[in-house]
């Protein structure tokens, strides 16, 4: 049975290729981080190498051998298969690399071991550099017969057009609250309000909606940063700038922290325009309020954009401590 739930239309697309026997040598899946790509895909390859009739059966030993990631046959490339590969750790990786592409050209071409194709993911295939990238092309380009090649992306615009044009590309959609909310409580026995504020904060992506169940961190790190942002508009500029200095040195955690941030102030402009039942950060509707009423729509839009110019500078490889004090210093004061 496939684990997979609310992106039907896609299930329903592949469950019938593999009926068919018409399943293609590459997919390209994208969506938003944690929206379940990577699910989608060990489950697709679970799907193609299960012997059972309905499949993937998610009980035989292939199934199970791909949940625990030991299946000869089925390999994820990603950062840490590469430091695995070249006796590194994984902090010295920052892209996936030519050799390690190559070696998976060289690995495709001997027949399955023990199952029926070789499967090959590349999750956020964005992060092979340009040679890898090139090398992947050829791979794509003659692949055998019994070989596939599932590969992962933020935006199928991050990938050589290239590579896009040799994969049958699916874009799997956020999904809707209610229906996050239904699997937290059937699959992590969350209450109903835990599941319906994990849902709303999980802005439509599965994946991070079940770990935040889950895991117990999330949602306390989550407050322990909002806590720091509420705090940020009463300091002086010297404490916002040693923050700026503080967050600059955990750059993988920055991206994370400014999405917060924008669906903080986000609320903040729904609640300042008498549109609260649209709200992402439905338990904090009282700090919410209190301090939407110190600031202008105007301010608050403004800081919004300040936040997204932020994002889209980090992401061109500005100086993340530069480009955070930057921010700092257009953070709104608020009136009393
Ligand atoms: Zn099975």
């Amino acid at each position: 049975m496939w684990q997979i739930v609310g992106h039907d239309w896609v299930v329903a697309l592949l469950r019938n290729r593999i009926a068919e026997d018409r399943v293609s040598h590459a997919y390209l899946f994208t969506g938003a981080p944690h929206i379940g790509k990577r699910s989608l895909s060990l489950n697709l390859a679970q799907a193609l190498n299960c012997k059972e009739e309905e499949r993937p059966c998610g009980h035989c030993t292939s199934c199970h051998k791909i949940d625990e990631g030991i299946h000869p046959d089925v390999r994820i490339i990603d950062l840490h298969h590469q430091a695995l590969l070249r006796g590194e750790t994984l902090a010295q990786q920052n892209e996936l690399r030519i050799d390690t592409v190559r070696a998976v050209e060289a690995d495709i071409s001997l027949r399955p071991f023990e199952g029926q194709r070789k499967v090959f993911i590349i999750p956020e295939a964005e992060i092979m550099n340009p040679q890898a990238a090139n090398c992947l092309l050829k791979t794509l380009e003659e692949p055998p017969p019994h070989a596939v090649l599932l590969l992962t992306a933020s935006d199928a615009r991050l990938l050589l057009p290239t590579i896009v044009s040799r994969c049958q590309v699916f874009g799997l959609r956020l999904l809707p609250t209610d229906v996050i909310a239904k699997e937290l409580q059937r699959r992590c026995g969350v209450s109903e309000a835990q599941a319906c504020l994990i849902a709303r904060l999980s802005e439509g992506r599965m994946g991070w909606a079940i770990t935040a169940a889950q895991d117990g961190i999330t949602l306390t790190q989550r407050e322990e940063r909002l806590q720091q942002l509420l705090a940020l508009p009463n300091v002086g500029r010297i404490d916002r700038l040693d923050y700026a200095a503080q967050l600059s040195r955990h750059p993988h955690l920055i991206g994370e922290v400014l999405e917060l941030w924008l669906s903080w102030w986000r609320d903040l402009l729904l609640v300042r325009s008498g549109c609260e039942e649209m709200i992402t950060n439905v338990d904090l509707f009282a700090p919410l309020e209190k301090q939407a009423s110190k600031h202008s729509p105007r301010d608050l839009s403004g800081f919004m954009k300040a936040i997204r110019r932020t994002m889209m500078q980090l992401e061109l490889n500005a100086n993340p401590r530069l480009a955070l004090e930057v921010l700092m210093l257009d953070l709104p004061v608020g009136t009393d």
